[in-house]
């Protein structure tokens, strides 16, 4: 008979991955159980999901689970499990390549990074199977999908190569048969012991819906016929054991479980390595019930921000059964960083996706979970305010996404932000900011940038600096975007210090102002005339105090932070003419206008203007569109001036 085995390589980021794990995640090796019984779980809940629709899969009477076996002698653990098994299709896109995309960023970031060996990372996408390969040398995977006929068999001894073999008389579902590695060392815990298993299954795997089995050789008493033990005589008896509780953890009562367990759980869930910031586990009575035990995690995950991602991801349950892994419904999008389960009676178990998002039940959990999710923050906010800081610093962004996305109409999500601010160290809630705000003050003052140390040298808070109004700063990119929503918080609207004017003297110099505008009005028109291609009027500021000169958006234009990442993002953006304001006390401006008072016509006053116009771009954090000729003009004066 001719050998039905066909050969095939890794695909060459499986083989990354899978190097990466082992070597990196070698002190956690024990994890390689968990992560096969998840496996087998998640197995046993697909078999199940397609059995509502096809009950033929599912034989009359039968138990679906998850059975370990071990022999010491041979070094082999075996994991079964009779969920929904692979197709050969299936073994080769799932055990040979590597489908989601996320785990190809993952890699990216990593070699970026250099950060190999950093379980932080790791711990962000799941390792899944390829964990067996820490603790065995080679492994097997026998296999048959409900509802076919041939079974396979996958062979890898984790060098780059793996076969597959087709095989008759395969039962369903799936079996993973680990030859360990003999390399342990006399003191380090032997993986193929009983007790090995039991500890490692109560710890991590506990909560499994699904009997995890084992047979388990007893020295039991002999009886006599009257079920009495015969003095001293014991026989070695074969036992199948269930080691897990498998009540699900999210349907006990939230006083008996331990805050290892609920950790334990997320741990399972997400894949996640860190700790949660928070758990949320409630049970709603009446008339809908349901349990949700929902987590805010502590760290980023890569794909956050990924637009593939872009959905919420609590899984749903129905009467034990899992309908939806990520069910995008339960929560709105610009809270996927919550992770979590929703368990309930009251929806019916052939619930279609399409009909989740419009079912009023679904919609009423909905406002519930954001609701207890939001107030969660609020509580963590006001009680624990480092570990908020830091959970803001991990997911503030999709917060504001929230905000941006016209969530926020309560304000509960924008009395969640931190900014920081001019005359604060640390950050600072916008109540905080309005509590400390003199009574004068009308408005909420903000202004955006980059970063701190460019906003904080800006001409644009010397107004307000001497006026003792503090202003808040939006140096994240995404704060544009939030502003365009978030125009008044607790009835003080958000004012940006750079656009339009700024209402802070009072009249009498306001009209000092405007005469000594009148006054200068030439030179200032001759100025313009100079910069026409870059600035619409050229005015004298009520903002400045030291500087000489500012830029000031209009009022619906685009701010230059703005404009600078759009840029930067390679968008076309039309030439945004703005406004250049020169501060009237200021001793350049006299000197100006004498000399534009005995020559007009002096080439100097556009070359100053050109001057002021470069120092207020450069303050802002903008780059000069000719640098070179700033240079020059900068060398020449200095020049005139060294020799005058
Ligand atoms: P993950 O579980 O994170 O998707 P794994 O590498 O552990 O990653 O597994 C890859 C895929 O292989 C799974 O998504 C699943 O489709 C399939 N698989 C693994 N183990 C089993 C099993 N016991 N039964 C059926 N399919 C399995």
């Amino acid at each position: 008979m001719t050998s039905q085995i066909e050969k095939h390589k890794f695909e060459a980021e499986v083989q990354e991955v899978l190097s990466l794990v082992v070597h990196s995640l070698y002190a956690n090796r024990e994890i390689f159980l968990r992560e096969l019984i998840s496996n087998a779980s998640d197995a046993l809940d697909r078999l199940r999901f397609e059995a509502l629709t096809n009950p033929e899969l599912l034989e009359e009477g039968e138990t679906l689970g998850i059975a370990i076996e071990l022999d010491a002698e041979e070094r082999t653990m075996k994991i079964a499990d009779n969920g929904i098994g692979m197709s050969r299709d299936e073994l080769v896109e799932n055990l040979g390549t590597i489908a989601s995309s996320g785990t190809r960023k993952f890699l990216d970031a990593l070699k970026e990074q250099k950060a190999e060996g950093s379980p932080d990372l790791i711990g962000q996408f799941g390792v899944g199977f390829y964990s067996s390969f820490m603790v065995a040398d080679a492994v097997s995977v026998e296999t048959r999908r409900a509802g076919e006929e041939q079974g396979w068999c996958w062979r890898s001894k984790g060098d780059g190569e793996y076969e597959i073999e087709p095989m008759s008389d395969l039962p369903r579902g799936t079996v993973v048969r680990l030859h360990m590695k003999d390399d342990e060392g006399a003191e380090a815990k032997d993986l193929l012991s009983e007790y090995a298993v039991r500890e490692l299954v109560k710890r991590y795997s506990d909560f499994v819906e699904y009997p995890i089995q084992m047979e388990v050789e007893r020295d039991e008493p002999v009886l006599d016929s009257e079920g009495k033990p015969f003095e001293g005589k014991t026989e070695t008896v074969t036992r199948t054991e269930t080691l897990n509780s498998m009540k699900p953890l999210w349907a006990r009562s939230k006083d008996e479980i331990t805050s290892e367990e609920y950790t334990e759980f997320y741990h399972h869930l997400t894949h996640d390595w860190n700790d949660p910031a928070e758990s949320i586990h409630f049970k709603a009575e009446g008339t809908l019930e349901y349990t949700a035990l929902l987590y805010l995690p502590s760290k980023r995950p890569m794909d956050l921000f990924d637009p593939s991602h872009a959905k919420s991801r609590v899984s749903l349950y129905v009467r034990r059964i899992l309908i939806m892994r990520e069910c995008e419904d339960l929560l709105p999008a610009w809270m996927r960083f919550v992770r979590g389960v929703v368990e309930s009676s009251d929806l019916p178990l052939n619930v279609a996706r399409e009909s989740l998002q419009d079912n009023p039940r679904v919609r009423q959990i909905k406002k519930r979970l954001v609701k207890k999710v939001l107030e969660t923050l609020r509580e963590l906010l006001s009680n624990e305010r480092e570990k908020y800081e830091s959970f803001w610093g991990a997911f503030g962004q999709i917060l504001k996404e929230g905000i941006y996305y016209g969530e926020d109409d309560d304000q509960r999500i924008s009395g969640l932000c931190l900014f920081e601010s001019s005359t604060h160290d640390g950050l600072s809630t916008l109540a905080e900011y309005v509590g400390r705000m003199p009574e004068e003050q009308e408005a909420i003052y903000t202004i955006h940038g980059s970063d701190r140390k460019t906003v904080e040298s800006s001409p644009h808070l010397e107004a307000l600096t001497a006026r003792g109004f503090e202003v808040l700063f939006l140096i994240d990119p995404v704060d544009e975007w939030m502003l365009q929503r978030l125009q008044e918080f607790d009835g003080k609207p958000l004012k940006s210090v750079e656009r339009g004017e700024i209402d802070l003297e009072g009249d009498e110099a306001e009209s000092e102002r405007k005469k000594k505008q009148e006054e200068y009005k030439d030179l200032l028109e001759a100025m313009q005339a100079t910069l026409e291609q870059d600035v619409k009027e050229v005015r004298f500021s009520s903002r400045l105090k030291s500087s000489a000169a500012v830029l000031v958006t209009d009022e619906g234009g685009l701010s230059p932070n703005l404009e600078r990442m759009l840029k930067g993002s390679g968008q076309d953006v039309p030439k945004q003419k703005r406004i250049l304001e020169l501060n009237p006390d200021h001793a350049l401006l006299g000197g100006l206008k004498r000399l534009f008072d005995v020559d007009a016509k002096s080439p100097r006053i556009g070359e100053y203007a050109e001057m002021l116009l470069g120092q207020a771009l450069l303050a802002e954090g903008s780059a000069l569109e000719d640098p070179a000729r700033f240079t020059r003009l900068v060398t020449d004066l200095m020049v005139d001036s060294v020799q005058s």
